[in-house]
């Protein structure tokens, strides 16, 4: 056993003064490698086309929300970073082509681990990634995102929800691709359903005006 043992010992150091050269072996090799140091955020680099980023809440062609307030989402997350609170349209004030949407939404980033699992069970399309992955935050009520945050921005074409839906189409046909952009004429609503009353937000919406 221990003639085995001073045998090991003997090959381990055979080449005897070798090894301090043989150390920087690695050294030598790395040098002549491609550089992989990236000079973030001087430069910013380019996602992978599908790279699951910040979420987006989409709209229709006129401007109407895709969102249901179904709930899907915020069940199919395993990390409940999902909130959202359903509520009924109405004819003066609707923010999508059916029943419902989604009053309150929000995703906790300090939570979410960006699987796409809720835009997967999304069944209107309401919900997919962006490739935008600049997230961190040091504050965590700054990692909350609102609906006002996630939903997408107006295109051309679209007006601001809420407003009524396009004259003679029905949810199906916003579904079916039929509503390419909004009806000429398409206003938007005055937006009561957050707990103003009708007046107040009439005096708001006019006091806006009046300073653009
Ligand atoms: S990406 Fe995953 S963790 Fe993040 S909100 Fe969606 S389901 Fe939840
Ligand atoms: S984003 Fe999609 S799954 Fe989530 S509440 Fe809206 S419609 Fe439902």
């Amino acid at each position: 056993m221990a003639d085995e043992k001073h045998e090991k010992h003997e090959k381990d150091t055979k080449p005897g003064f070798q090894n301090p050269v043989a150390g920087f072996g690695v050294t030598f090799k790395a040098m002549f490698k491609k550089r992989l140091t990236e000079q973030y955020p001087e430069q910013q680099k380019t996602t992978a086309p599908r790279f699951h980023g910040r979420h987006q809440l989409n709209r229709h062609p006129d401007g109407l929300e895709k969102c249901v307030g179904c709930e899907l989402c915020a069940w199919a997350c395993p990390a409940d970073a999902i909130y959202v609170e359903g509520a009924d349209n109405t004819e003066e004030e609707r923010y999508s082509p059916g029943e419902r949407y989604g009053r309150v939404y929000q995703i906790n980033y300090a939570r979410c681990i960006l699987c796409g699992l809720c835009i997967e069970a999304c069944p209107t399309r309401a919900l997919t990634m962006t490739n935008e992955f600049e997230l961190a935050d040091s504050s965590r009520a700054n990692l909350i995102y609102t609906k006002e945050q996630l939903l997408a921005g107006l295109e051309e074409g679209m007006v601001e929800s809420p407003h009524s839906i396009f004259p003679g189409m029905d949810e199906q046909d916003y579904y079916r691709g039929l509503v390419t952009e909004a009806a000429p004429g398409t206003e938007r609503q005055v937006a009561v359903s957050k707990g103003e009353k009708p007046s107040e937000a009439a005096e708001a919406t006019e006091a806006e005006g009046v300073e653009a």
